[in-house]
């Protein structure tokens, strides 16, 4: 990649067109839209595999082609649940649309095609001093992605979502290609950011990144005994940091309920890093859906809550370690065995999250139905994203093994969530009820009136769309 403002692999026409409109004229002839395969697709729980048809644009002609047909994008395919399989076109695999256009090292301004993944832009940027404003779980995400889910943090409480940085985006939609940002096309910004990919096709990303001292964190953990301390923890000032997170042993229950170990980090002074190295481990099958069960993630919880809970001294590690645990094992979703696994992740007011999450983790505890990956964070301020999920309080996200009754379980978790006046993330959702949608997100309709003067036609429209009645 190149330094200020130099291009890099930009192909002709690639350039971000100006002055942007609704109706903006395409810049390239649109070419036929490339052909397709028959293919079953998954988002990363393995849950459901929907069919579908799939295509994978390397040009931009293509992707001015393809807005105007039945079609949805999909990125690295890191959503849990179905939202970035097509329900009624083709899937876009966006990951050859992945080149760098232009970086300028001295204001941290990123330019690049939405294929790229977090991970590239790591590897590119880190060396000269530069990082994510906000990063979630996971770096094998495509910049499209964690716009369309308006991705998340251990920063949010500070800095607010990926949203907050994004300085403008190109958007493919039938009537045109248009120029959005915070300032430009704000509507379709607002409605795009967090649209989970049903308002159209994001081409180029403009993205403000953030400078740090060094490629290592110092990190410190602290063990909490139930939820309360937990809770009191990392409300307290005094142990705040740049980011913060809390892993709960979901299968503590009575007086041990929520007992958790909470996660304290900054970027720490010192050599510049080179970015994160790939993963050494890989899980090459699937292991047997028994392997996970409540006597194993027992036991691995108490482990855990041990070993990691003694680590009270400040200490250094990679950012990876740090950021991003499960990017060390490959296809470590195989763990959950071949009928997958899903992810509960849901937010609750800071008024009504204290009662909220005790009662969510009763239920769980009772029910035996093993989490043994349960993180707990802190969100400030909404964005402006109109479907955004973060919103002021505290947010709990919990793998669960696909088995006979935890469809109804959270059919149960999400009364209480709606009880407590709390939302479920759509990124990480396989399998939410239409008729929650509009209580869990009130600006549900200024989103669909947006989105239709983007697509009249409701030509972009996931399965996760279809399910929740979106459009
Ligand atoms: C281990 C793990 C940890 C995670 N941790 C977090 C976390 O801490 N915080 C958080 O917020 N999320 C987290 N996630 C969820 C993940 O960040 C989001 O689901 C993200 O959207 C995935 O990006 P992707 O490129 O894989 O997109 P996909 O999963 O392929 O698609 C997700 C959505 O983006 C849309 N989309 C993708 N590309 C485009 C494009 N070019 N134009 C328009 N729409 C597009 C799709 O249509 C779909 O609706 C985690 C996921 C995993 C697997």
């Amino acid at each position: 990649m190149n330094g200020t403002g130099a291009q890099a692999g930009h192909d002709e026409g690639q350039a971000l067109p100006g002055p942007a409109s609704a109706t903006a004229p395409q810049q390239e002839p649109a070419g036929p839209p490339s052909g397709t395969v028959q293919q079953e697709l998954t988002g990363w729980g393995r849950y459901p595999r929907t069919g579908t048809s799939v295509a994978r644009p390397e040009r931009y002609a293509e992707l001015a082609a393809w807005a105007g047909q039945a079609c949805l994008a999909r990125g690295a395919g890191r959503a849990y649940g179905d939202a970035a399989v097509s329900a009624e076109g083709a899937t876009l695999l966006m990951t050859r649309l992945n080149r760098f256009i232009a970086f300028d090292a001295d204001s941290g301004l990123l330019r690049a095609e939405a294929g790229v993944t977090l991970d590239e832009i790591l590897r590119a940027v880190m060396p000269q001093g530069w990082f994510l404003p906000v990063t979630p779980g996971t770096r094998y995400v495509t910049l499209g992605g964690a716009i369309a889910a308006d991705v998340h943090g251990k920063n949010h409480h500070h800095v607010g979502s990926f949203s907050a940085f994004v300085r403008e985006f190109e958007l493919f939609t039938p009537g045109g290609r248009l120029r959005c940002s915070p300032a430009e096309n704000v509507a379709a910004f607002n409605a795009t950011v967090g649209g989970m990919g049903m308002t159209g096709l994001i081409g180029e990303v403009v993205l403000q990144l953030r400078r740090v001292p060094s490629g290592d964190m110092q990190v410190q953990h602290l063990p909490a005994r139930d939820l309360n301390e937990a809770m009191a923890i990392m409300a307290a000032p005094e142990h705040d940091d740049e980011y913060t997170v809390a892993w709960i042993d979901c299968l503590a229950s009575g007086k041990s309920l929520g007992r958790s170990v909470f996660m304290r980090g900054h970027h720490a002074d010192g050599p510049l890093g080179h970015g994160p190295a790939p993963a050494k481990l890989a899980l090459p099958v699937n292991l047997p859906a028994l392997a996970l069960n409540r006597w194993s993630v027992k036991a691995f919880n108490a482990f855990y809550y041990r070993w990691e809970g003694r680590k009270r001294k400040p200490f250094r590690c990679d950012i990876a370690p740090f950021f991003y645990p499960l990017d060390g094992i490959r296809d470590w979703n195989r763990l959950y065995g071949k009928p997958g696994f899903v992810q509960y992740q849901f937010v609750l007011p800071t008024a009504s999250a204290a009662e909220g999450l005790r009662t969510v983790l009763d239920r769980l505890a009772r029910s035996g139905n093993a989490s043994f990956l349960a993180v707990l964070k802190r969100f400030g301020a909404q964005g402006s994203g109109l479907l955004s999920f973060p919103t002021e309080g505290w947010t709990l996200a919990l793998d669960l093994p696909l088995r006979q009754d935890t469809l109804g379980l959270l059919d149960t978790l999400d009364a209480v969530v709606l009880e407590h006046g709390g939302r479920v993330y759509l990124a990480k959702d396989a399998r939410l009820a239409a008729s929650a949608l509009p209580r869990m997100y009130p600006r549900l309709d200024e989103w669909r009136r947006i989105r239709r003067e983007l697509d009249p036609d409701g030509l972009f429209l996931s399965a996760l769309g279809q399910r929740l009645e979106m459009i």
